[in-house]
């Protein structure tokens, strides 16, 4: 992001670190001095916040559909003539995923007239009836915000509909860089950032957890990445909801953006690029989201090892396909093994631990422990 120097942090800096309130010029002076002192300073935060746990999960993404009404510039997986899952497709898909032993199921997909809250519904009804014991992770406030609107319903009325149905989680995805500067670029027909961060609030209000996501590393300037971190902090302090931050790298291979980009000699974010943003998000969130997330799809296993010294305490899920990412031109592999999650974390000096969607310690053999706790708040 930033030419490295050699300084030392500011006291009063590292000050307002540890009481949660680092603020933007704070971390304006973070990212100017030396990455080292940085990686340093947020994985203080980080053993304060959670010890020395990293988590992962084993899930599943399901993609109902590749069809989509929308047309973002970074996207390469929507095609015209695509699929569509029916409800018995995407049972059958869960119970794979069951009998290998997967706690969640990551529902995603494009927005389409032709699905619509009803057909989501049935979704997340069907799979609550046959799996109770599955986490769902499912849709994007995109999605709810177009399901509803095709189907005449406020956004509100489509998230309780969806509490009530077996909803366990939504994704924060659709966020990619909370600026509409930035959004009127990459994905000019996607839902607004005051949009975005209604429907998340609203979630949040109603009971349901999210994720928050960033997309970065295309056309937004450092103060925009910034800014989309402090934008989860502030809803964060109002609602409690989000259960971590995924910052993810934009990949530039088969779509417009990153076709542009690699034209005029720009490439991908580096990986020091990758790890300040984990080091300056896990300051900016520090005493608000606990869990930081390096994300192995996007990294690479070797660069998500090294983001658990940088402040990352979470590895993410084991996945078993990831259609999205590839479609990019990622070439990370579409699944990890809970073996090698162990081993990986364990080769980072740390304690590998098996959550859910929620961040409750599951037990491998034994499905999710009856004592549901956060395991941040084992580590206090
Ligand atoms: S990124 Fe998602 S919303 Fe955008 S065009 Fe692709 S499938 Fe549609």
């Amino acid at each position: 992001m930033y030419t490295k120097k050699q300084t030392v942090i500011p006291e009063d800096v590292v000050d307002r670190a540890y009481q949660g309130k680092c603020s933007k010029e704070d971390a304006l002076v973070l990212l100017e001095g030396s990455p080292f002192e940085l990686f340093e300073l947020a994985d203080t935060l980080r053993a304060q916040a959670v010890g020395d746990i990293v988590s992962y999960v084993t899930n599943r993404n399901i993609y109902i559909t590749n069809k989509c009404a929308g047309n973002c510039g970074f996207c390469a997986y929507r095609t015209e003539k695509g699929y569509i899952l029916s409800v018995d497709e995407i049972l059958k898909k869960v119970d794979e995923a069951r009998k290998a032993g997967v706690v969640e199921v990551c529902i995603q997909g494009g927005y389409t007239p032709e699905i619509d809250m009803e057909f989501y519904l049935e979704i997340v009804e069907s799979i609550k009836a046959e799996f109770p014991e599955i986490c769902i992770h499912a849709l994007s406030p995109m999605e709810v915000n177009y399901a509803a609107g095709i189907s005449g319903m406020s956004v509100e009325e489509a998230l309780r509909k969806l509490k009530r149905s077996g909803l366990d989680s939504l994704t924060g995805t659709s966020a990619e860089i909370l600026s509409d500067r930035v959004r009127k670029i990459i994905c000019p027909e996607k839902i607004n950032t005051q949009q975005w961060i209604d429907t998340v609030t609203a979630a949040h209000k109603i009971g349901i957890s999210t994720n928050a996501t960033i997309m970065y590393g295309h056309v937004e300037t450092i103060e925009e990445r910034l800014d989309h971190v402090f934008v989860i902090r502030e809803i964060q302090k109002e609602t409690d909801g989000f259960t971590e931050l995924i910052p993810m790298s934009f990949l530039p291979y088969n779509n417009r953006i990153g076709e542009k980009m690699l034209a005029s000699g720009k490439f991908a974010s580096t990986g020091l690029e990758d790890l300040q943003l984990i080091a300056i998000s896990r300051i900016i969130l520090h005493t608000h989201v606990n869990n930081i997330q390096a994300t192995w799809v996007k990294l690479g296993k070797k660069l998500a090892q090294v983001a658990l010294q940088c402040g990352a305490n979470d590895l993410g899920g084991t996945l078993m396909e990831d259609q999205i990412s590839t479609a990019s031109g990622g070439s990370n592999g579409e699944y990890v093994s809970p073996a090698e999650f162990e081993w990986m974390i364990k080769g980072a000096g740390r304690i590998p631990v098996q959550r859910d969607t929620l961040y409750r310690k599951v037990s491998p053999n034994s499905g999710i422990e009856k004592a549901h706790f956060r395991i941040a708040e084992e580590q206090k």
